[in-house]
């Protein structure tokens, strides 16, 4: 039996489908055959050419004309003669392989491009990259899985279940998701809950052991995966499938109460959301706006950023859906384990600590400037926040908030309304967990971000199954961390919210309250059990509590007494 961290609670029977994602070699190689090399590359474009037609016959039931017509223009590219003929220039004149001319053709191509801001050329480029990519992996024999296509139910195995791989999940059909890779808080998790598909991390070995199309049951109650199951195994799961089911359903009762504490205290339960995807769900759980919206889901799944027009369609949808209900929109946070490939960071040694989030947002100034104006333009359809990720020191908040002041000035100058937005931070490194007093007055709010303040308060890397036994919410150290938070927002009149996962454990929630956050976002499905929790406490003796457990000294210890104090 493999055995793995819950990222999701749930179950889920049914077949694999593996996914092998390859790193490809680009690096150059003199070749001795110059014309057998340009034959393949005839023979990667056919075979292209072959799959995007049976692609885009499959599809004709499920879109429109102007959808399938993407692959009209993609067989276009990939039979594009300019592009072939210098392709094959570049193999005879330097005999090199071909995965390292396509490579070099198409990149020098769209590098071209690059300062190029209309809309339509920009996108010429996103989609060159694309079909290069698919003839390059058909030339390797790199068997390609079309995430998005996929119309059968099955269970999804893979290496490493990237946040881009991620995004691109249809629920409709993927009932589960096991990865080998992975922590409790990496992306692919966040967004496994995000669309409540049971999922398993961290599983060792999972790649050599299991194969396409074998019938799997994944319990992501206990953390297993079962291979080989009797008759009557099965039978017991699928009851055990049909109570959960139940269970959630029974908490459905509790959508339209507010979450309000047995002394009268209500604590505003947000939600977290990726896109206006997740606003449906959001709103059927009643949720009192959206604490966190991660906007680089939108950057992820695709092969160029965003423009400005797309960004503030998308911002304004989710701000009208909420009506004036608070709208936080978190600033580009990518970089660390959210890498964009077609923005070519420079590797760095560390990921994680290196050029993320609003560090980022400083070095690639048009980036967040095209989000900010976005932004702004949207904040007159709703009760917009806005807050900077990843943030270390005040100095950072300070060169971006006035970046927003320039970027205000120009859309004033060009008569293009807006309404200015409240502007928080997010508490994530330990560094501004321990300045929280000297960035009070200087932010409107704070949002703690639980999943990186305990990856870099223990220095231990949240994507690291093997470190999963240091991922400690309920350790001392940050308990005593989000308590400087919200004695020195409190000291000035602010509020704090925590939007980690921690605030969607309903014991971890009651201890963040009796902490003194006054406010909690999670993914929507989580906030039933939360509430319902919420319910039967007291806010006064949540905070009495608290009091006493930041005299403990271990997490074990403060596991016990919370059970113990909070039973109902
Ligand atoms: C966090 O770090 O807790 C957080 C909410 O941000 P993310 O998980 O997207 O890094
Ligand atoms: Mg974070």
């Amino acid at each position: 039996m493999l055995k793995g961290i819950i990222a999701n609670k749930g179950y889920a029977i049914g077949n694999i489908l593996k996914i092998d994602d390859q790193k490809i070699d680009i690096s150059r190689v003199t070749i001795k055959n110059i014309e057998s090399e340009i034959s393949y590359l005839y023979e990667a474009i056919d075979k292209t050419v072959a799959q995007l037609n049976h692609l885009k016959m499959i599809n004709k039931s499920k879109f429109d004309a102007e959808t399938l017509a993407i692959f009209d223009a993609h067989i276009a590219i990939a039979n594009d003669p300019e592009v072939i003929n210098q392709i094959e220039e570049k193999i005879r004149k330097e005999s090199c392989n071909l995965t390292y001319a396509i490579t070099f053709v198409v990149n020098s191509i769209v590098e071209l491009f690059k300062d190029i801001t209309d809309e339509y050329i920009r996108q010429r480029a996103s989609d060159l990259l694309e079909v290069s990519d698919r003839i390059i992996k058909n030339h390797l024999e790199i068997a390609m899985i079309d995430i998005q296509n996929i119309d059968q139910k099955v269970i999804l195995a893979a290496h490493e279940i990237t946040a881009s791989i991620a995004a691109q999940i249809n629920p409709k059909y993927i009932s589960g998701i096991i990865s080998e890779v992975g922590g409790k808080n990496s992306h692919s998790s966040i967004i496994a809950r995000l669309l409540g598909i049971p999922a398993l991390v961290g599983v060792d070995l999972l790649m050599d052991t299991i194969h396409n199309d074998d019938q799997i049951i994944l319990d992501a109650i206990e953390g297993k995966l079962i291979r080989s199951y009797t008759k009557d195994s099965l039978a017991t799961y699928k009851e055990k499938m049909f109570a959960y089911k139940l269970e959630k359903q029974k908490l459905k009762m509790i959508n339209k109460v507010k979450a309000v504490t047995k002394d009268g205290i209500e604590i505003p339960l947000l939600a977290n959301i990726g896109s206006s995807k997740d606003l449906k769900l959001a709103l059927e759980q009643n949720a009192s706006g959206v604490g966190l919206f991660r906007t680089e889901i939108l950057f992820l799944d695709r092969y160029e950023i965003p423009n400005e027009e797309e960004q503030f369609l998308e911002y304004k949808k989710v701000l009208e859906a909420f009506n004036q209900k608070p709208v936080i929109i978190r600033t580009l946070d990518v970089g660390g384990d959210k890498d964009l490939a077609y923005l070519k960071l420079p590797l760095e040694a560390n990921p994680a600590l290196g050029n993320r989030g609003a560090r980022l947002s400083l070095t690639h100034t048009d980036i967040f400037k095209t989000q900010i104006k976005a932004l702004l333009r949207a904040s007159q359809y709703g009760n917009l926040k806005v807050m900077f990720p990843m943030i270390s020191e005040k100095d950072e908040f300070i060169k971006l908030k006035k970046m927003i002041s320039q970027v205000e000035k120009e859309l004033k100058d060009k008569n293009i309304s807006y309404k200015p937005f409240d502007l928080g931070i997010m508490i994530e490194v330990p560094s501004a967990a321990i300045i929280a007093d000297q960035l009070a007055p200087v932010v409107d709010f704070f949002s703690i971000g639980t999943n990186d303040l305990i990856q870099y308060t223990f220095a231990a890397d949240r994507l690291n199954a093997n470190l999963d036994y240091l991922n400690q919410p309920f350790h001392p150290s940050i308990l005593r961390l989000i308590h400087m938070v919200t004695t020195a927002a409190k000291a000035h009149g602010k509020k704090t919210s925590v939007c980690g996962e921690m605030a969607s454990d309903p014991i971890a929630a009651c201890l963040l309250i009796g902490l003194g956050v006054d406010e909690l976002s999670m993914t929507s499905s989580l906030i039933p059990e939360v509430k319902n929790k919420i319910l039967s406490q007291s806010h006064g003796n949540l905070v009495a509590l608290a009091e006493k457990l930041l005299h403990e000294d271990s997490q074990k210890d403060m596991i016990k007494l919370l059970n113990k104090n909070l039973q109902n």
